[in-house]
């Protein structure tokens, strides 16, 4: 392991473009729960799965029900940033990085002092009324009573894509841009199965494409380096010069 982080503080020191893609491992350091995880099966509080409650369709037909678990077991508003997150916006702050991608919600980057972050799914920070596109932030969504509603009436929609919602390409694009100009790729806390965002790492053309993950991945042998283990610990020993 000690050589691992030796080799990754090598990596950092010679590059100057790095772009980092981060997936669930590195907001569950957090403390942020898995929503896919399913309750044990003797106090299953909710009659659908995950995956059909967080979809688009769910949304429009029983918005009241998609609430109660998108309160419950999606938004984290007490999560504070680990040092994954802040050892990131370091590496930004000291020119080393270009940007974080992600595919997490909770906006722990940004907290952290990182400026350019491409949010893959969204963020539960930025929710607009249906009706009028008024913006309201997390608080009010989590304190409103049953369906957030706009002052229109209108219902409020958080910016999250879900389950058959098509991600925004825009933002897709330019992480791309900034993938391609990489010299370094650091992908941690993903297995790399969710698509088309495992498809980024395909763009790379860069020298090092570094793996931080507790278990193996799909692309385990195609990295330079592969540390498995959490990302804020093997972060937290780098240091940014
Ligand atoms: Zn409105």
């Amino acid at each position: 392991m000690i050589d691992k982080i030796e080799k990754l503080q090598q990596i950092i020191d010679k590059s100057r473009n790095i772009v980092f893609f981060g997936g669930r491992g590195v907001s569950t350091e957090s403390g942020i729960p898995d929503f896919r995880s399913q309750d044990g099966i003797y106090n299953q509080k909710y009659k659908y799965p995950p995956e059909i409650i967080i979809s688009h369709d769910f949304f429009m037909n029983r918005p009241k029900e998609f609430f109660e678990f998108y309160k419950e077991k999606m938004i984290a508003t007490s999560a504070k940033p680990n040092p994954a997150h802040y050892k990131l916006a370091e590496m930004e702050a000291k020119g080393k990085l270009t940007a974080v991608i992600t595919q997490n919600i909770d906006g722990l980057h940004q907290l952290a002092g990182s400026k350019k972050v491409y949010e893959l799914h969204g963020s539960v920070h930025r929710n607009y009324c249906m009706n009028c596109g008024k913006f309201y932030d997390v608080d009010y969504v989590v304190n409103s009573n049953g369906i957030p509603k706009c002052d229109c009436g209108g219902i409020i929609k958080p910016d999250v894509v879900l389950y058959d919602e098509n991600l925004d390409m825009n933002i897709f694009d330019l992480a791309i841009r900034d993938i391609e100009n990489a010299d370094t790729m650091i992908v941690a806390g993903t297995s790399l199965t969710v698509y088309p965002a495992a498809n980024l790492i395909h763009y790379f053309d860069g020298d090092n494409l570094v793996l931080i993950n507790r278990d193996e991945t799909g692309i385990d042998n195609n990295a330079n380096l592969v540390i498995h283990g959490n990302v804020g610990e093997v972060l937290n020993q780098i240091k940014v010069k």
